[in-house]
């Protein structure tokens, strides 16, 4: 777990609040979980049952895996799903995550390099 990124999402602590309500989860507590795995170093060895669905649901997703919101950010297809407008639907690597959460703008290497590429034209 990148503490750092941990830190980051206690702080700008509105990321937990969106994923707790697009998984019907209570925001409250995964915030309170997300600052005590801040301060036992990212230890979920000792995790209740509940904490462990807020951290697998929440937290996790924020943490790994991040998938790329696109150019576009998320939008709504014909259907009314709503889906990353990312044409390659990339995962964020890690190492870059930290800083995409700062830009707030989730974006993979591919989408990055074409919003250079679009703002300089
Ligand atoms: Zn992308």
């Amino acid at each position: 777990m990148d503490l750092k990124i941990l830190e980051f999402l206690t702080v700008n602590d509105h990321y937990i609040t969106v994923e707790a309500n697009n998984n019907h989860l209570n925001d409250d507590a995964a915030k309170e979980l997300a600052q005590l795995l801040l301060n036992n170093g990212g230890d979920i060895s000792h995790l209740n049952v509940n904490q462990q669905i807020h951290y697998h649901r929440i937290l996790q997703p924020l943490l790994e895996f991040v998938s790329c919101e696109g150019l576009q950010g998320m939008v709504k297809t014909y259907n009314g799903e709503i889906q990353s407008s990312c044409s390659t639907s990339s995962i964020i690597y890690n190492e870059d995550l930290l800083f995409n959460y700062h830009d707030d703008n989730l974006l993979c290497q591919i989408c990055r390099y074409d919003s250079h590429k679009f703002s300089i034209a």
